[in-house]
């Protein structure tokens, strides 16, 4: 039997990066995947797959409603070939999960290709294509998520589906029926609406993206309802049901009133559990709590010493950067070190267009812990490179404390916000004051410079170009 310092189940972010960190410390590591790719749903049908499907459709979207206003002019009909660009998307796929593969060898992995189940503390039952008993000195749970459901949904998985089938269709669906405005809904969503499908969103609180700051809910659900989707905020899905090649779903509204909706495609996007089936975690002594995720303390350490848990399966945002950090802060607790990460400056973005992306405290947030802020707002519209481009869409708000300036939060939707939050992120870890963004030079003509303005209008309300 081989035996190892470290061995990860689970290959997505959380559980590669974790492995190469692991690995560049001078640990024999293992890594173990139940799919025959790496790179668990981030890689394979997540983050990459929907980027990609976004880009296309934005390109789709830019050549039929912009370019015209750019003086380009194409000469007969745009069309689009989705099995191209469904394939296109799998090719980006293959390249980025053959890269983890490069990733692996480089870094003398061991891979094994099979579903990990404990035997006890520190052995591994492989079940599959590398089937066989390993053993390792510590261990790291990386098993990740899988769409939720809700209780009367049967997922077909034709036409009733989740955001893996979403990402695979055969043709554009004539209505596309989402239920929940979260994050997944909004951007394929987005793909499919700028592909020529109808688009109606059911959610079931009073608004999109419910965790997000309200003022980027609101300027996003306007972009949607000027693309002609149909919000319907409020809504309480009762029932969904398909009928040939119909699906009807049934929802009531704030007045009590059943309403009826149909369309030939329903995607559910109400969030994703974490997984832990076939891990046998009882077997090594690991507690799940009642929400499904292994519990971690601080340390990420689950109630077993030797074994940790990471990414979407723990508590916290579930997201690809907050895995990959998850993993390096394990692997360096391994060697000794102190790592650390601080859970409020992780970044959320949305990457429909205008891209949406926030860090740290919401106004909400702020309201209910009593924290006395100052707030700045530019436009993006105000801004010499949005007009240049055509994308004048959004804003950027600043929460800084009242007393002493310092950045408490960054909200922010418009063109390029998903790059744009990293500054953001960068001065909030160094604990910046509005002002120490507002004296530092920000490259003109950029959009990086509603960042400036935004912090000089929270500094002390002197925007320069509003
Ligand atoms: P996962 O990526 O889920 O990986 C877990 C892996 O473990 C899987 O490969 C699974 O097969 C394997 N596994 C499970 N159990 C076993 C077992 N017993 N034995 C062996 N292997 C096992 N996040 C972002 O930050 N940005 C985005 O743009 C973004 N877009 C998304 C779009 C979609 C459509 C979806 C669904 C998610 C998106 N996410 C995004 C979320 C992101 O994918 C997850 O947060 C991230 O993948 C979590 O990483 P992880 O390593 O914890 O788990
Ligand atoms: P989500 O939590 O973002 O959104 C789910 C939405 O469904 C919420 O608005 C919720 O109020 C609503 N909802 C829940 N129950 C409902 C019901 N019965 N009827 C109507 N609406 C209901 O979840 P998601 O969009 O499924 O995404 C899952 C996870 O994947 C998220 O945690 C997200 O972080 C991650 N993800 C991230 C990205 C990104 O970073 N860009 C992209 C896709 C997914």
């Amino acid at each position: 039997m081989k035996s190892y310092d470290v061995a990860i189940i689970g290959s997505g972010p959380g559980g590669y990066v974790a492995a190469i960190r692991c690995a560049q410390l001078g640990m024999t590591t293992a890594i173990i995947e139940k799919y025959s790719t790496l790179g668990g749903t981030c890689l394979n049908v997540g983050c990459i797959p929907s980027k990609a499907l976004l880009s296309s459709s934005h390109h789709y979207e830019e050549a039929t409603k912009h370019f015209e206003d750019h003086g380009i002019e194409i000469p007969g009909e745009i069309k689009v070939n989705l099995e191209k660009m469904i394939a296109r998307k799998q090719a980006v796929v293959d390249q980025t999960t053959g890269g983890i593969d490069f990733l692996m060898k480089k870094n003398k992995i061991d891979v094994y290709e099979g579903l990990g189940s404990f035997k006890d503390a520190t052995h591994i039952q492989i079940e599959g294509k590398d089937a066989g008993e390993i053993e390792a000195k510590n261990i790291i749970i990386a098993t990740g998520s899988k769409p939720s459901n809700l209780p009367f949904i049967e997922l077909d998985k034709e036409r009733i589906i989740t955001s893996t089938e979403a990402l695979k269709l055969k043709e554009v669906p004539k209505h596309l029926m989402i239920i929940g405005g979260g994050v997944i809904g909004l951007e394929l969503g987005q793909v499919y609406r700028r592909l020529g499908a109808e688009v109606t969103v059911i959610e079931y609180m009073d608004r999109i993206l419910p965790t997000m700051d309200a003022g980027l809910s609101k300027e996003l659900n306007k972009v949607f309802k000027k693309a002609k989707c149909k919000m319907m905020m409020s809504h309480k899905v009762q029932s969904v049901e398909r009928k040939g090649d119909e699906v009807i779903v049934k929802a009531e509204n704030k007045k009590g009133e059943v309403v009826e909706f149909k369309g030939d495609y329903c995607l559910v996007s109400v969030g994703r559990r974490p997984y832990t089936d076939g891990l046998n975690a009882e077997a090594a002594g690991v507690k799940i709590n009642d929400r499904g995720q292994v519990e971690v303390n601080e340390h990420l350490q689950t109630s077993v010493s030797n074994i940790y848990a990471i990414g979407d399966v723990v508590r916290g945002a579930m997201l690809a950067h907050k895995a990959e950090e998850e993993g390096v802060f394990v692997a360096e607790t391994l060697v000794g070190q102190k790592p650390h990460i601080d859970y409020n400056l992780i970044p959320g973005v949305v990457y429909t267009w205008p891209e949406v992306a926030a860090v740290g405290k919401t106004e909400e947030e702020l309201k209910a812990d009593d924290i006395e802020y100052k707030v700045g707002q530019f436009p993006f519209r105000a801004l010499g490179r949005a007009r240049a481009s055509g994308d004048i869409d959004g804003f950027v708000k600043i929460l800084a404390d009242k007393t002493t300036d310092e950045v408490l939060g960054v909200h922010m939707i418009g063109a390029r916000c998903a790059d744009l939050i990293a500054e953001a992120v960068t001065a909030m870890e160094f604990r910046a004051s509005a002002e120490d963004i507002s004296r530092y030079s920000h490259a003109h003509p950029t959009f990086a410079e509603a960042v400036k303005e935004a912090a000089l209008a929270a500094t002390d309300d002197r925007p320069l170009h509003v």
